[in-house]
């Protein structure tokens, strides 16, 4: 973990957020290759689960809604964890775990008090007056967004179920224990899918829908390049689960602070739309167009975290290896991050042997071409060996290389970040092979 932190700041991935100011309470900042992999990560799932599939629409709704929203769906009363204080050093924290935490994570002290709930919604205020009436609240998470809109939804592209609604962005919760890096952050975004389905009419009617989103969330990880050898999927028993779950398969990773939760897939039953309709008085009933049938549909719940996405991606594309340098039978570590293609935040880094004008000319015009198309870098500075070294620790997949030879052939070497073989190339023929490599 201490590799991917120091490299995450080192190469502007990730920085601890106010540093300036000592840091603000477990709060980090995407820096530019950071804000990239983030992009790539939710434009790829858009595509996935909204652009390729016939059944699943976008929104983008209000991050602090009215606050009977937050009374309807349960989260003002049970949004909350267990808190704890230590008696001896008054430290807070979250009594986490099958058995609780017994001692205090400060100081050791077994001398705790009894845990109470501690609700985890973000309070603010509306307007210049901060009374109760101007309370409000920012989204806990994005899903209650799908289920207000979804009369609208259905008044204005008259879906037949099942489909779903899918939403990303921020969601913010008052954690107790925030930490582990950006797994567990007060801010953070979400990806979520609203996928309603005909109420059942049979035990277990539900099931297809939610075996079949199981079964998306696998081919996502695999996309996203994770070993399956690293993720559990947990089934979570009576008792434990969220108050509006009927089931809830979490998804979990090997973190190497331990196995903990990465995606989690709920059945939500009605509960939110029943709620909804008692609390707004508005009929939120989807008829049946064969039947004329009036009811409201049942809802699985697919949901994924953009910052554990991100950082699982980098756990597992982290790799240590030697790599042989420009002497022969020489080897050198070299650290590369071996993200999927589509993932990688530069696509391809242009790096002239020289600076001497007559090539910079070659590879700054090449550079502008290629940037029309890919993400790209241009770098000049230090030797070849460790220009490849730095855009292998960032995982970049093709370094271009323009020589004096190139001035001749019209051709640059193209270097593998995976297989570090090289491939020389025609200019005009660049572009073509590079869309072709990145493909897969
Ligand atoms: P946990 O048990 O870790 O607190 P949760 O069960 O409360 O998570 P959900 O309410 O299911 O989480 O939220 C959906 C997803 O949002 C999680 O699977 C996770 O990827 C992400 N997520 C939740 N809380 C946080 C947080 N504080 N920081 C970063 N990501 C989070």
């Amino acid at each position: 973990m201490d590799k991917i932190v120091s490299l995450a700041k080192r190469r502007g991935f990730i920085f601890p957020g106010s540093e300036i100011y000592g840091g603000f309470a477990n709060s980090w900042d995407y820096g530019p290759l950071g804000v990239e992999l983030k992009n790539n990560i939710k434009n790829e799932w858009w595509k996935m689960f909204v652009h390729q599939r016939t059944d699943v629409v976008g929104v983008d709704t209000s991050l602090i809604m009215n606050p009977k929203v937050w009374e309807a769906s349960g989260h003002l009363k049970e949004f909350s964890d267990p808190l704890t204080e230590c008696k001896e050093c008054h430290h807070r924290f979250r009594a986490e775990g099958e058995t609780k935490q017994i001692f205090c994570p400060s100081c050791g002290s077994k001398n705790l008090t009894e845990a109470t709930q501690f609700n985890l919604m973000f309070k603010t205020f509306i307007g210049p007056a901060e009374d109760k009436a101007n309370i409000a609240y920012f989204r806990p998470e994005t899903a209650q967004g799908q289920f207000v809109d979804f009369k609208n939804i259905l008044d204005s592209s008259h879906r037949k179920l099942p489909f779903g609604i899918a939403q990303m962005g921020k969601a913010f919760r008052n954690e107790i224990t925030p930490g582990n890096y950006i797994f567990r952050t007060r801010e953070f975004e979400q990806m979520e899918i609203e996928y309603f389905i005909p109420a059942p009419k049979k035990d277990k009617e539900w099931e297809e829908y939610f075996d079949m989103w199981l079964d998306e969330m696998k081919r996502w990880l695999k996309h996203l390049g994770i070993n399956s050898k690293h993720l559990h999927f947990h089934d979570i028993p009576d008792g434990e689960r969220a108050h509006y779950s009927k089931r809830t398969v979490d998804i979990e990773y090997d973190y190497p602070f331990g196995q903990k939760e990465l995606y989690g897939l709920a059945y939500r039953t009605d509960f939110d739309l029943k709620n909804h309709m008692t609390k707004s008085g508005q009929d939120l009933q989807y008829t049946d167009p064969e039947t004329n049938e009036k009811y409201l549909p049942h809802v699985i719940e697919p949901t994924w975290g953009v910052d554990r996405s991100l950082l699982v991606a980098m756990l597992d594309a982290y790799h240590e290896e030697d790599a042989p340098t420009a002497k022969e039978g020489e080897k050198e570590a070299r650290v590369v991050m071996k993200f999927p293609k589509w993932l990688a935040p530069v696509k391809v880094a242009v790096l002239p042997l020289s600076k001497k004008e007559e090539l910079s000319k070659v590879a700054k015009k090449l550079y502008k071409n290629l940037a029309e198309d890919f993400i790209c870098e241009y770098d000049e500075t230090q030797s070849i060996g460790k220009r490849y070294r730095r855009q292998d620790e960032i995982g970049t997949p093709y370094c271009v290389t323009v020589d004096f030879e190139s001035l001749e052939d019209k051709a640059v070497t193209v270097r593998d970040r995976d297989t570090m073989k090289q491939d020389r190339i025609k200019i005009e023929e660049l572009a073509d092979y590079l869309k072709e490599n990145l493909k897969n």
